[in-house]
């Protein structure tokens, strides 16, 4: 008798079939496809001007940029570091690069002085792109010389630039007939994002061409009952474009659409209404924070918001109470929950109920595997892969997810398995109507309104601390942020240090959403043999405080 085979496992895929995605292209080529029937059609349009870029004008800049980046000694493989919020000039820059088969790692323009140095040090970018108000901190470096010659380390500013800096017209006014003419391979990078993943400190997620045009294919290509996004849509762009989140489902996939793109510098919820009800916008990506705003803010009220058709909400979880009261407000609209992680492309899953039939998705659930991807829930102890219903930790496969870690192989082969599988650190099931529900993390990361805040970097600052012996960083559930960073501190034999001390300590050295909300001083850090911090006890000490106070 033949020997039984082994069980191969239970994959989840689709409820829609899969597709051909062009994803030999690059990805300027990809997203661009349209041109020249979109020519005249708005591409971009920014929240404090009246200028709008149609997309031949959009397609053209960035041409321009790429090559001002070229006459700036920019090549094909080399960094550049965009350290913007959302503005037209992060669009021309990122695009820009892609074109010359240059690579974009996107900081958080808040970010400290000692950030941006990790990010730069660790990227190795060769130009960096910001606003005057930024170069301060840059100039702050002593151990990298930005200043020696500008031809060697250009900082250009989208403002007036500072003494040292060129200013954005460098790029945007150079002759685009200048930019090489590159082949640009789809499996090298196009972009940069840092995640600290699963554990340890952030590292730069290499996603490449293929990567990216899989994952926005694997939204808005193809016969599409998801009706995500049209041409015929106007897209609020609010959310970073630092963050993968927004980058590739806002901006990328509206472009690849041919929607109109508002960019939004930041969220305030007067404006955000006034914009949705002057620009008519149909779809706003969203984070679980903004919902709130939207369903508790009585200004809500003033606005004509008649226009939103979609409301998508990821990077963190949406709680059921807020799909019902957003739903209240919003009764015309269709509320959906993508999934994502940096890792994986960024989406693993999304609802299939924007065209309301024939996929309505239930309450909580963040929708079903995207297309041309394979998913599995396996028992975080023995790897097995898990039915319908089982709990365990979700793995995702397929051209999407990143091709790996930068100059990070360890962290590479401990993320992504020999047969191709991405292990998330994420918790949670399928249920029999093959939608995902996310339900708890196995992995450190803190989530604070959707930004990753990564314990391991707040330990080290703290242990950096000459009365401070151990430490260890935790989540702490919050209403609004969805999670605050907590810490326990060991103090050195015979040191008097207080919480505010601490905290002051931290929050002179990290962005804002980093900063501890509470410490604990303890006489040790619960650890396993092996010296891992065991969290897990500490989260809980942290719920038993919580529910007994
Ligand atoms: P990031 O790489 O910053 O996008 O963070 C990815 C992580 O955010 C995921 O691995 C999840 O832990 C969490 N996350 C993203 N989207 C959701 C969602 N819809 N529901 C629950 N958690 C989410």
């Amino acid at each position: 008798a033949p020997a039984p085979t082994p069980d191969p496992g239970r994959i989840f895929r689709s409820k829609l079939p899969d597709i051909t995605i062009t994803n030999h292209l690059s990805l300027h080529d990809y997203c661009f496809h349209h041109l020249p029937d979109s020519s005249d059609r708005p591409c971009l349009l920014l929240d404090s001007s009246s200028r709008s870029f149609s997309y031949s004008e959009t397609y053209l800049v960035s041409r321009r940029v790429s090559a001002g980046l070229h006459n700036l000694g920019i090549r094909q493989g080399d960094v550049i570091m965009t350290l913007l919020p959302n503005c037209t000039e992060f669009v021309f820059s990122f695009m820009g690069a892609s074109m010359i088969g240059a690579v974009t790692t996107t900081a958080n323009p808040f970010y400290t002085p000692a950030e941006i140095l990790k990010q730069l040090k660790a990227s190795g970018a060769k130009l960096i792109v910001t606003q005057s108000q930024h170069v301060d901190k840059l100039r702050s470096f002593s151990d990298i010389d930005l200043w020696g010659d500008h031809s060697s380390f250009p900082v250009v500013t989208t403002d007036d630039p500072p003494e040292n800096c060129l200013h954005f017209s460098v790029l945007s006014e150079a002759n685009e007939e200048d930019a090489p003419k590159v082949d640009v391979d789809p499996d090298s990078p196009a972009a940069l994002p840092f995640s600290s993943g699963t554990t340890g400190l952030p590292k730069g997620v290499i996603l490449t061409h293929r990567n990216l045009i899989t994952s926005i294919a694997q939204q808005v290509d193809g016969e599409n009952p998801n009706l995500y996004l049209t041409k015929d849509d106007v897209v609020m762009c609010v959310l970073p474009l630092f963050h993968i989140y927004s980058l590739n489902s806002v901006l990328l996939c509206a472009l690849r659409a041919g929607a109109k793109v508002l960019l939004m510098k930041k969220f305030e919820i007067g404006p955000f209404l006034e914009l949705i009800e002057r620009h008519r916008v149909t779809v706003a990506a969203v984070v679980p924070p903004l919902v709130i705003a939207l369903t508790k803010n009585q200004m809500v009220e003033k606005y004509d918001l008649t226009s939103i058709r979609v409301v998508l909400s990821g990077a963190a979880p949406l709680g059921k109470e807020l799909v019902g009261a957003l739903h209240a407000r919003l009764p015309q609209a269709t509320l959906g929950q993508g999934y994502g992680m940096t890792e994986a492309g960024p989406v693993l899953s999304m609802s299939l109920g924007f065209a309301k039939e024939p996929f309505p998705t239930k309450f909580g659930s963040c929708g079903t595997v995207v297309r041309n991807a394979e998913l599995k829930v396996i028992d975080p102890e023995t790897g097995v892969s898990l039915g319908y219903n089982q709990t365990g930790e979700i793995c995702i496969r397929g051209q999407q997810i990143m091709k790996g870690y930068l100059n990070d192989e360890k962290a590479t082969a401990s993320t992504i398995d020999v047969d191709g599988w991405l292990h998330t650190g994420d918790i949670g099931y399928v249920d029999e109507d093959e939608e995902i529900f996310i339900v708890d993390r196995v992995k450190e990361i803190i989530k604070f309104k959707g930004f990753q805040v990564p314990p391991a970097e707040l330990e080290a600052l703290l242990i950096s601390h000459p009365s401070i012996e151990d430490a260890a960083v935790v989540p702490q559930k919050d209403e609004v942020a969805g999670e605050v960073p907590v810490a326990f501190v060991v103090r050195s034999n015979g040191f008097e240090l207080t919480e505010e001390a601490v905290k002051e300590f931290i929050s002179k050295q990290v962005v804002f959403y980093k900063r501890l909300h509470r410490v604990c001083f303890v006489h040790a850090i619960p650890k396993s043999p092996s010296g891992k911090i065991l969290r897990k006890e500490l989260r809980a000490k942290i719920a038993a405080a919580n529910s007994a106070a």
